[in-house]
C-alpha cells in the first residue's frame, strides 16, 4: 500500500476493530440530556481547541468493543431535518469534523474539456449514502459547467432510479456495454434532466457481468478499457459502486484516478474500513498505481448526538486530512428526491442539503490535480 496516500490507515489496516478504546466522554442520556441547540455548533467540546497544522500523525487506540460507543440519544426535530442555513458554517469556524474550516474559493467555469477525473464512490457497506453522493455531487459539479457522466455500477441501478430511469424498462445497460464488443458508449450513455449531466444506467444484467468477467482475458480492466475513447468528452465521471468489494468493484478502482469514501457517521461505520484500505491498497499495487483516496465523506450526519460527533473524531483521528470539511446531514429530503428522480440541486435548490453537496464539490474538484 501507499502509505503517503492514506494518513493514518496503516493503524486501521492492522486491526479488526479500528476505534479507540479511550473511555469515552459520558454521553448525554436522554434524562441529562438538556435541550439541544440545533445543528448551529454541532462542535463537541473535545473540539474546542481547533487543530494546527502541521498535524502529527496522531496514533488510536482501537476499542476493545463497540459497546463503549455512545449511542444515539436524541431524536430528529424538524430543526434538525433543516439546519439554519449554514449547512458547514462559516470559513475559520470549527467545522463539524472539528477542525477549522477552510476557505474553499467558488469554482471557475472550466477552461477546457475533459480528460475526465474518474472517481468511484465505494463503500462495500449498504446504505451509506454511495448512491445519493453520486447523483447529488455528480449534479453539483454540473452546475459549474462541467460536463459529468454518473455510472451506475450497482445491479440494483439504484442511481439510475434517482434520475428517473426504470432499470427494468432498459433495452440496453452498462452490461452489454462491458459484455459486448459490438456496443459503444453512446449507444448506452443518455442524457438526464439535468443540463451537463449524462447517465450510463445499469439494471440486474449488471449482477450477471461479476460471474461472466471471471472468464475474461484482463478481467479487471474491463470498465477501463470501454471507458476509455470518453475520457476526453467529460470532466469528471463518478461510478456509484455496488454494496461489495468483488470483481465489479475492482473494475471501478481499476478505472479509477480516484475514490471518496461516503461514511454513516452511526455506530458501525469504521467497521469494514480496514478491509476496503486494504482492498484499495491491492489495486494501487497490483493495477492502477495512480489510485487515490480524494477523501471520506461523513453522511447522514447528526450534530445533536454525541455519537455522531465521536464517530467523525474518530475518523478525522484515522484519516487526518483525508477527510473532507464538508459533512452531509441526515434530512428527510433525500428519500423524497429518490421518489422525483432528480437530484437535491434541482428538487430544493437552495435548502442546505444541496448546499452541503456544493461544498463537497468544491472540495472534491480542489482536490482534483485538473480541477
Ligand atoms: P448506498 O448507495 O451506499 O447504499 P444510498 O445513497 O442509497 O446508500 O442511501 C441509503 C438510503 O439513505 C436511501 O434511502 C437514501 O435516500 C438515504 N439517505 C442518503 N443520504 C441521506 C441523508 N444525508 N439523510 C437522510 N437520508 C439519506
Ligand atoms: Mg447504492
Amino acid at each position: 500500500m501507499n502509505e503517503s496516500t492514506f494518513p493514518g490507515t496503516q493503524h486501521l489496516s492492522s486491526s479488526t476493530e479500528p476505534m479507540s478504546s479511550t473511555p469515552d466522554p459520558a454521553p448525554a442520556t436522554p434524562a441529562a440530556a438538556p435541550p439541544v441547540t440545533p445543528a448551529v455548533s454541532p462542535v463537541p467540546t473535545t473540539a474546542a481547541t481547533p487543530v494546527q497544522t502541521p498535524v502529527p500523525p496522531r496514533t488510536v487506540t482501537p476499542p476493545s468493543n463497540y459497546a463503549e460507543m455512545p449511542r444515539p440519544t436524541a431524536k430528529l426535530t424538524a430543526e434538525d431535518m433543516h439546519p439554519v442555513n449554514e449547512p458547514n458554517g462559516a470559513k475559520g469556524k470549527i467545522g463539524p469534523t472539528g477542525r477549522p474550516l477552510p476557505d474553499l474559493p467558488d469554482v471557475l467555469p472550466p477552461t477546457r474539456r475533459g480528460p475526465a477525473q474518474v472517481i468511484a464512490m465505494c463503500n462495500q457497506k449498504g446504505g451509506v449514502g454511495k448512491t445519493t453522493t453520486t447523483i447529488n455531487l455528480g449534479a453539483a459539479i454540473a452546475e459549474t459547467g462541467r460536463k459529468v457522466l454518473l455510472i451506475d455500477f450497482d445491479p440494483q441501478g439504484s442511481a439510475s432510479i434517482g434520475l428517473g430511469v426504470q432499470p427494468h424498462d432498459l433495452e440496453i445497460s452498462v452490461y452489454n456495454l462491458l459484455m459486448q464488443r459490438d456496443i459503444t458508449p453512446d449507444e448506452v450513455i443518455r442524457p438526464t434532466r439535468v443540463e451537463n449531466l449524462d447517465l450510463l444506467p445499469a439494471n440486474i444484467d449488471l449482477s450477471a457481468a461479476e460471474v461472466q468477467l471471471v472468464q475474461e482475458v484482463a478481467r479487471e480492466y474491463t470498465l477501463s478499457r470501454v471507458l476509455e475513447p470518453i475520457i476526453p468528452l467529460y470532466d469528471v465521471i463518478l461510478i456509484d459502486c455496488a454494496p461489495s468489494l468483488g470483481l465489479l468493484t475492482v473494475n471501478a478502482l481499476t478505472a479509477s484516478n480516484g475514490i471518496v469514501v461516503p461514511l454513516e457517521c452511526e455506530f458501525f461505520a469504521l467497521r469494514g474500513l480496514a478491509m476496503l484500505t486494504d482492498t484499495i491498497g491491492k489495486v494501487q499495487d497490483r493495477l492502477n498505481p495512480k489510485l487515490e483516496i480524494v477523501g471520506i465523506l461523513g453522511t447522514m450526519f447528526d450534530g445533536r448526538t454525541t455519537h455522531a460527533r465521536e464517530v467523525l473524531d474518530r475518523v478525522v483521528q484515522a484519516f487526518d486530512e483525508r477527510v473532507f470539511h464538508t459533512v452531509i446531514r441526515r434530512t428527510v429530503k433525500f428519500p423524497e428526491t429518490t421518489v422525483v428522480g432528480e437530484p437535491i440541486t434541482t428538487y430544493a435548490p437552495s435548502s442546505s442539503a444541496a448546499t452541503q453537496y456544493r461544498d463537497l464539490a468544491k472540495e472534491v474538484l480542489a482536490r482534483c490535480p485538473a480541477g
